[in-house]
């Protein structure tokens, strides 16, 4: 290991920076976050810089370095494009014994600056001995994505509590399975829920109960939570970062069959994965087993992501999913998926409102007769209103029968979204009095959305992924109701 990693206290320590350009810019921003007192040797100033200095939030010395600036400093960065100046600093800097950073020279270098995710208290550095900050970033850029932001608020939580869990629980080994707990379970749940003042009542019940009855420990430990999570589209790059962190940190994943090949490519090496998708025929796992198999793998103590295509409130059942374990005492959290409508119109290239043609839009379902029955026809036949219609491809004819006879224009345009955000997507434009044969001509297959309003038409000339629109025949009069 030529660089050894090490951090530093530098809370009101001087640290010196040569150079008032926009590198300088850079590198005291960066070391703004310590907490150190900042000094800058340059004659000039960025505008920026300048501003800093009349605001009072730093030494600034209007010159040429000199090696007297480093006395008493812990820290300096050269950042001039001047070699000589550079190899002077350096030298100032090893005379005094005081660590020196040159931007982009290691060989003057005796210390170098990491990449870093914060999540103070906890800091990762990434260093690649200063050999590819490129790459540097990359793996900055994959821990910031993997590591939730809420690990700060858990482990400053875990450390206001040391003592008294120590007081608690005098055995190393079972505290360790505490903490265990502490950081998996429902505490840390909460604490990603912005619940901060349950997690401590959890946490202070749990500590007393433990004093009484040191078997309640592993009984808690065993209980398991399930994250109802959202897994877009298909797309894996329209997952959210905490639907891959929670993933990466599942023990099962319940999905549905329409979550894509690439997101499930996601999850934890080591995670159980069940396919419990409900198909309209063949294999399926009714809703019931579905329910009992979140709850026996959260009894058991597992982490279970229950994933589903798109949103799990839009069309999703997610709703009867959490009164569910509500009922049955298992803690959850939600996790927003993008949902086909939005996915399916970005992709296709149609704004779901627009100034000139929508002030609004429905998420409708025409999937089954009582669901037609349970519309609210008038208002779906408002000409300003676009429609996303999941599960849209079987009652095309009632759909729209019912449109027209509540008076909605014929002549609507209409677009179809098969495999929206997939690599095979296909977007069919037409109109609305056209749906059935414009379905049955391109033999369109689930999952498919169905846009109905003057904005559908838009994808012909906004259409950007995939395949271009197919537009479809003029209709037959008699397809019209
Ligand atoms: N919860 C899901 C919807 C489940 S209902 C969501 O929020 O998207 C299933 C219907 O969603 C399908 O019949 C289809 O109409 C639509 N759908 C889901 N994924 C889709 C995709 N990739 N392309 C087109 N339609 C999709």
């Amino acid at each position: 290991m030529r660089y050894f990693p090490l951090f530093l206290d530098l809370r009101d320590r001087l640290v010196v920076i040569i150079g008032g350009g926009a590198i300088a810019e850079r590198k005291l921003a960066l070391v703004a976050q310590s907490g150190a007192r900042l000094m800058l040797v340059a004659p000039t100033l960025t505008p920026a810089l300048q501003a800093l200095c009349d605001a009072g939030g730093l030494l600034h010395r209007p010159r040429a370095f000199e090696a007297q600036d480093l006395d008493g400093a812990r820290l300096v960065i050269a950042a001039t494009a001047d070699r000589a100046v550079n190899a002077a600093v350096a030298r100032a800097a090893e005379q005094r014994g005081i660590i020196a950073n040159v931007v982009d020279d290691l060989e003057l270098s005796t210390g170098i600056l990491p990449a870093i995710i914060d999540r103070s208290p906890i800091v990762i550095a990434v260093s690649t001995g200063g050999t590819a900050p490129v790459l540097a970033r990359r793996i900055r850029a994959q821990l910031e994505s993997v590591v939730d932001e809420s690990l700060g608020r858990i482990a400053s939580f875990a450390a206001a509590w040391r003592g008294r869990i120590r007081a608690a629980i005098p055995d190393l080994s079972v505290r360790r399975g505490f903490y265990d707990w502490l950081l998996d379970g429902p505490v840390a749940a909460l604490l990603r829920q912005a619940r901060p003042a349950a997690a401590e009542d959890l946490l202070a019940d749990k500590l007393a109960r433990l004093r009484q009855d040191t078997a309640s420990l592993s009984a808690a430990r065993r209980i398991g939570s399930v994250a109802l999570v959202g897994a877009g589209p298909g797309d894996p790059g329209l997952l959210t970062l905490k639907a891959l962190r929670a993933l990466q940190g599942a023990d099962v994943v319940l999905h549905d069959r329409l979550v894509s090949r690439e997101v499930l490519a996601l999850a934890r090496r080591e995670a159980e994965l069940i396919e419990v998708g409900k198909t309209g025929h063949g294999h399926r796992v009714a809703q019931d087993e579905i329910h009992r198999l979140m709850l026996e793998h959260a009894l058991a103590g597992r982490r279970v992501v229950r994933l589903k295509g798109g949103d799990a409130f839009v069309f999703g059942r997610g709703g009867e999913e959490l009164e569910y374990l509500r009922a049955n005492g298992i803690a959850y959290e939600v996790v927003p998926g993008i949902t086909a409508a939005l996915a399916c119109a970005a992709y296709a290239g149609i704004p779901l409102t627009h100034r000139d043609h929508s002030g609004s839009v429905r998420l409708v379902t025409a999937h089954c007769r009582e669901s037609l029955d349970a519309t609210d026809w008038r208002g779906l036949a408002n000409a300003r209103e676009t429609l996303a219609v999941y599960m849209g491809v079987t009652m095309l004819a009632q759909l729209r029968t019912e449109l027209l006879r509540h008076g909605r224009d014929p002549a609507t345009p209409v677009a179809f979204v098969e495999n929206g955000s997939r690599p095979e997507q296909r977007v069919v434009v037409g109109t609305l009095q056209g749906i059935e044969s414009l379905a049955a001509e391109h033999a369109l297959r689930s999952p498919a959305l169905l846009i109905i309003g003057a904005v559908a038409t838009l994808a012909t000339q906004l259409h950007w992924f995939g395949a271009p629109p197919q537009i479809g025949t003029v209709p037959a009069a008699r397809d019209a109701a």
